[in-house]
């Protein structure tokens, strides 16, 4: 696995274009963090090699999303996000840029770990987790409701499978900015509907579909070996979610919503497809699971 990326000497996340070419990068590696040269010669593809002579270490996207989404926040010292539960902002636009005096890695809380802990000027705190493949626990979730403290929930699957550099301006605007992808854990919307199903869609619901009483059944399917369920919603359209993360299913249902029309609701991570296209989705969801 060539390496196109190391850690600069302030420890940022550097591209090998952008580096000085030899050992006077003054990089390491962002995986084992020995000493690495820029090879930016004439005949390879330029990269970085551990100064060691050691083997290529493989960084998985992964980690690289995380340890990019870290710095940036830290850089940038805040984030623009959606309106806090409980709050309607009367603006057009209801998300808000939130400055931060302060961000900190890794402090330890009770029993649990957030990613960043960023402390605004009014002395209060905001945890900031970071999900890629793994989303916060129930646990986690039960510890940070002990706490009470504030927290935001970044989720950058979708950058997963993107072809975008990391770092890059767009990966950087797309953290920042991009507030789908934020989701508030704590605290929670003031009030837990009963039927979590209707507010899946945030439209009221219009005339029922004449289905008789429109109930929310929920059929479940075994796609690729993982769990997914459908479950027809009172305004007619279907909300189709996988139980647990596979980048897989989640190309599949985000063509869907691009081949079909619909949307992706981050808070409830389940894709919701509209009425026209429910029999056409449902009978798609038949087919894979026979063929399991
Ligand atoms: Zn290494």
């Amino acid at each position: 696995m060539t390496m196109f990326v190391a850690l600069d000497q302030n420890g940022r996340l550097i591209t090998i274009e952008n580096s000085l070419r030899g050992l006077a990068c003054k990089c390491t590696c962002a995986c084992c963090d020995e000493p690495v040269i820029a090879r930016k010669g004439l005949i390879r593809e330029h990269h970085f090699s551990h100064h060691s002579n050691k083997e290529s270490c493989f960084i998985q996207r992964e980690s690289l999303l995380h340890l990019y989404a870290k710095e940036v926040i830290r850089d940038q010292l805040g984030l623009q996000l959606p309106p806090m539960p409980g709050v309607y902002p009367a603006s057009v636009d209801p998300t808000s840029w939130w400055d931060f005096e302060k961000v900190d890695e890794e402090v330890p809380q009770l029993g649990f770990q957030p990613d960043l802990v960023a402390h605004l000027r009014d002395g209060s705190q905001l945890f900031i987790e970071v999900a890629v493949t793994s989303f916060i626990s129930e646990e986690k979730l039960e510890r940070i409701k002990k706490v009470g403290i504030n927290t935001v929930e970044i989720d950058l699957s979708d950058l997963l499978f993107s072809k975008l550099l990391i770092p890059s301006e767009e990966v950087k605007t797309h953290i920042l900015k991009q507030t789908q992808s934020k989701t508030w854990v704590y605290p929670e919307q003031p009030e837990i509907p009963a039927q979590p199903a209707i507010t899946w869609l945030m439209i009221p619901p219009k005339l029922p579909v004449a289905e008789p009483a429109a109930k929310c059944i929920e059929s479940r399917f075994t796609i690729m070996g993982m769990w997914v369920s459908a479950r027809i919603l009172p305004t007619g359209s279907v909300a189709v979610r996988s139980w647990s993360f596979n980048p897989q299913i989640t190309e599949l249902l985000k063509s869907w919503r691009n081949e079909l029309g619909g949307e992706y609701n981050p808070k409830y991570k389940n894709w919701i497809y509209f009425p026209p296209a429910r029999e056409e989705v449902m009978s798609r969801l038949q087919q894979l699971d026979k063929h399991h």
